[in-house]
């Protein structure tokens, strides 16, 4: 196999944004025109992160063959730009899964099968199946978690193992210097006992990414540098940004493509980031600004506010923003609020626009069709996505059709007017509580109706989104919603799923089945959170 490997790993704390300089390695190296492939390891027994709250995991990212996975693969495919598939997200659960049900195979010749070394073994086989399907250059393997969790250490014997046994593997380690509040000064010690532990593990990091508030300074890359057995100059800042589209700027600016490609004795081009420098640029002289409201419910840990839950429908709003010359200003927009007092719904007057995501069960959906009401009544653009297409037409029906209990089955089994229903094929699921990995997951085509708002926006007549839902449209209620103006404009192509809404005389109140979101890119967003941005321009 020709494929090169980098590892990532991370030290002191999670969440500092190893995604993210995975990604920017990603970046980096396909604009030198290689293929690369990204593998996100995540050391939890969960199948997949499906079945994850997201307040607890973040974003449920969704791939086009229909993985629910961890949101870094999002991140992976917003840099790099090419499709990860759901199994270039491991985890533990994955792998001791397939370890067992070969054990029952009789697979193993009537071995003692045992965790070394024969989960170390599985994780080396997905790791090179990946790397062969995608006829990848380069496979990025992140390793969720920090160095030093008993969680990961597995996957680490198996990269370790990878390197002895011939592979060709840079390590990256990306560790965090906080700069106590009291101190005022950058400490290099936890950042170093991670490297320990990583040493402990058999691996010595090629490189140190520094993740901190501000750049890392002479004395304290000299510290890292001897005590960690890395040569100086493979010693990485990486500073916080305000845009991580950045990030790979920032590394690049200290030769980083060139020095990974050195150890593999590759020739680095120069030049190639002209397009990438001429965009970061761009965004960051926008005077205008665009107040976008978000109604969800997964914000809050504790008191924290966690905006993972949502980062692909942040990231789609920015891409939009950037791209006609605004400002993003996102704002969290709690519907349990309206649910409590009406007269609050005024304030989404102030938003140039508002989107209600994706959403699960009860909580907080009388607030959201209120705001969605306001937001038809009151013409304010509105782009709901899933959940918020699906509240759309409850809306609808309620307060233009006269439907006055019009519900999802979702939330009200017994509603008269079931307006969005469970898919019949779903029904058989739940009662087995069958959960994970069973909604209508990934990408599916619709065709769009000519002369819509959502037509013009693709510019053509059929067109892909991802899903992951398990109730839609009731196909018994759309002769009386269409009557009444609502209008259907992009079905499966057997015309039985309705894919898209909109509503005519309105700026832009558009809504979809799918996770537009999904497929954003940064200088390629979402036509449609392109088109809601375009609606505040006029
Ligand atoms: N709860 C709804 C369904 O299952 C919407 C899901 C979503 O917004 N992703 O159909």
């Amino acid at each position: 196999m020709h494929t090169k490997f980098i590892v990532v790993t991370g030290g002191v704390l999670s969440g500092v944004g190893k995604g993210t300089i995975t990604a920017s390695i990603g970046k980096l190296l396909s604009l030198q025109g290689y293929k690369v492939a990204s593998i996100k390891i995540d050391p939890y027994i969960n199948i997949d992160a499906g079945t994850m709250r997201p307040t607890e995991h973040g974003e449920v990212f969704v791939t086009e063959d229909g993985g629910e996975t961890d949101q870094d693969l999002g991140i992976y495919e917003r840099f790099i730009g090419n499709y990860c598939l759901k199994e270039q997200n491991m985890t533990t659960g994955q792998v001791y899964e397939t370890v067992i049900h070969k054990e029952r195979n009789l697979e193993y010749g009537g071995r003692c099968v045992e965790v070394i070394p024969h989960i170390p073994e599985e994780v080396k086989r997905r790791i090179k199946a990946v790397a062969e399907k995608n006829n990848a250059d380069f496979c990025l393997i992140e390793v969720g978690g920090t160095v030093g969790d008993y969680q990961n250490v597995l996957f680490l014997e198996a990269l370790r193992e990878m390197r002895l046994q011939g592979e060709k593997i840079v390590f990256v380690h990306v560790a965090y210097l906080p700069v106590p509040g009291n101190l005022g000064e950058m400490k290099t010690k936890p950042a170093q006992r991670s490297v320990r532990d990583l040493n402990s593990i058999g691996i010595q990091p090629d490189f140190i990414v520094t993740r901190s508030a501000m750049p890392l300074d002479d004395v304290r890359k000299e510290k890292l540098s001897l005590f960690c057995n890395v040569v100086k100059d493979d010693v990485i800042s990486s500073p916080d940004v305000r845009n991580i589209y950045e990030v790979p700027l920032v590394l690049e600016s200290q030769d980083f493509t060139s020095k990974v490609l050195s150890k593999f004795n590759m020739v680095f081009k120069t030049g190639k980031m002209k397009e990438w420098e001429a965009f970061v640029e761009s965004t960051k002289k926008l005077e205008k600004e665009a107040r976008i409201g978000i109604i969800g419910k997964y914000f809050d840990t504790g008191d924290f506010t966690l905006e993972d839950s949502y980062i692909s429908v942040i990231e789609a709003v920015k891409h939009a923003c950037w791209n006609n010359g605004f400002r993003p200003k996102i704002e969290w927009i709690n519907s349990k609020d309206y649910e409590k007092d009406d007269k609050l719904l005024q304030g989404l007057k102030s938003y140039d626009a508002i989107i209600v995501p994706g959403g699960f069960g009860k909580s907080g959906v009388e607030g959201k069709i209120k705001a969605i009401r306001f937001a038809r009544e009151n013409k304010i653009p509105y782009l709901g996505l899933c959940y918020g297409m699906q509240l759309a037409v409850i809306e609808f029906a309620r307060n233009v059709c006269g439907m006055k209990d019009a519900n999802t089955t979702e939330n009200d089994p017994k509603t008269r007017f079931p307006v969005i229903d469970i898919m019949p094929e779903q029904k058989k699921i739940i009662a087995e509580s069958k959960y994970g990995a069973t909604m209508r997951l990934g990408a599916y085509k619709a065709v769009l109706k000519k002369g819509s708002i959502v037509h013009k926006l693709y510019g053509k007549d059929e067109v892909s989104e991802r899903h992951r839902h398990r109730y839609e449209v009731n196909p018994e209620f759309i002769s009386k919603l269409e009557a009444k103006g609502l209008v259907f404009s992009g079905k499966s192509p057997d015309g039985k799923l309705m894919e898209f809404i909109e509503i005519q005389n309105h700026i832009f109140m558009v809504g979809t089945q799918g996770h537009p979101e999904f497929k954003s890119y940064p200088m390629k967003p979402s036509p449609l959170f392109d088109g809601l941005v375009k609606a505040i321009k006029k």
